[in-house]
């Protein structure tokens, strides 16, 4: 039987007080940008899912019992319109947002997201890029790079073919994920990332392959520990391989040595092959939370606005838009929205936090 996966708590008090500063937007001041949280983070990057659908069940995002055959996604007029994804992109760039990603599900199977693409690459000051499981990346790499995508991430967790065949769930081959990579760096989406997530007992064996296969491609593969989102992937503490494991794997056989982050606040740390031919990423999620410099919000395929990965309900930003709210009444209102925001679960996390309500990493991305 298919377990019901929580959705919103769109009748939150986050949701209360963000109608309510729509309300009240008509007498206040234009929003401060960049604007910043309780904890004085700006508001730097925007998550877009584009759709909460995907053709693989990866066990540790969708795992078939949660999302099987009756599973009821979202429908059409549910999911946020391209034009609306643009006009809110548009906003959030006022606000100080300059990187956006698009996600999902698997946000190649939204039908023409190129046209999206292009509509968000006329947007001046912002770097786009996508996170694809790459199944048809192989055919559309081209088009999404005449679209105006500049990069891509892939996210691939082996390159063993049983095994991949055997975490994605509906034994897709390894084979096409290597044709969209190898496509995606033909079309000049580079340097190309690749995000492996990685757990104890079923992929742990794939680092050293991983970061063998690829050095050397100009390809940059990052690790990133297995984390307790959404409330059906089982997560236990004991899966997550850590951060530091994963560089003494690697260290042991092609030595490492740690660079300088790109800039402040990345998530993923640095290692340089010490023979030059490359470096790798781990994000280390679970055992060194970042929230401290999380500067992140995430909108949902359905316009929900979330400020957490870990949070329990999303705020609705679709019915102000469809309502006709004006631009500057959705501008305060996302202000004040990241401005009474606290988030920082993965500082509070531990192996005994109990299992709460949370938003499947389908529904906002990765
Ligand atoms: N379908 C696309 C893909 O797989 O690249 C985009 C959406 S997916 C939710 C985004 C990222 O989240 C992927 O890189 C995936 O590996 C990562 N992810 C999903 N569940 C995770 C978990 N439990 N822990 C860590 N990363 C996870
Ligand atoms: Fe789909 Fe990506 Fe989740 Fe895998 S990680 S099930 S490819 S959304
Ligand atoms: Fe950001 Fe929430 Fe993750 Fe902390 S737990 S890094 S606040 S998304």
């Amino acid at each position: 039987m298919t377990k019901t996966v929580p959705l919103f708590d769109a009748a939150g008090l986050a949701q209360q007080r963000f109608r309510q500063s729509l309300r009240d937007s008509t007498q206040s001041e234009t929003p401060p940008s960049p604007a910043l949280d309780q904890r004085q983070r700006p508001l730097h990057d925007l998550r877009i899912s584009v759709t909460d659908r995907c053709n693989f069940r990866c066990t540790y995002c969708m795992p078939k019992d949660a999302f099987g055959r009756d599973h009821a996604f979202l429908a059409h007029d549910e999911m946020l319109r391209f034009e609306e994804i643009a006009r809110l992109t548009q906003l959030f760039v006022r606000l100080g947002v300059r990187k956006i990603r698009l996600t999902g599900g698997e946000p190649l199977l939204r039908k023409n997201i190129e046209r999206l693409i292009e509509m968000l690459a006329a947007i001046d000051g912002i770097d786009l890029t996508l996170t694809t499981n790459a199944s048809i990346l192989a055919k559309k790499a081209q088009s999404l790079r005449d679209a105006g995508l500049q990069r891509i991430t892939v996210s691939l967790d082996t390159i063993d073919d049983t095994v991949f065949r055997r975490m994605n769930d509906v034994n897709f081959p390894l084979a096409r994920v290597l044709e969209g990579i190898d496509a995606a760096a033909r079309a000049g989406l580079t340097p190309v990332k690749i995000n492996a997530v990685i757990k104890r007992g079923i992929n742990e064996n794939a680092i050293l392959p991983l970061a063998r296969h690829f050095k050397g491609s100009g390809h940059i593969v990052r690790f990133i520990e297995f984390m307790d989102v959404g409330a059906t992937n089982g997560w236990r503490m004991d899966d997550v391989v850590s951060a530091a494991e994963i560089v003494d794997i690697i260290n042991a056989e092609i030595p490492l040595e740690p660079i300088d982050p790109n800039y402040h606040g990345e998530v993923a740390g640095r290692w340089r092959f010490k023979d030059g031919s490359g470096e790798i990423g781990v994000i280390a999620s679970v055992t060194e939370a970042f929230c401290r410099d999380c500067t992140r919000m995430r909108l949902s395929t359905n316009g929900r606005l979330f400020t957490c990965l870990f949070a329990d309900h999303g705020v609705d930003i679709r019915a102000p838009l469809r309502d006709g709210a004006d631009d500057d009444a959705l501008l305060r209102a996302i202000a004040a929205l990241w401005q009474s925001r606290d988030d920082n679960y993965s500082e509070r996390r531990t192996a005994n936090t109990p299992r709460q309500k949370k938003i499947e990493m389908s529904y906002i991305g990765g």
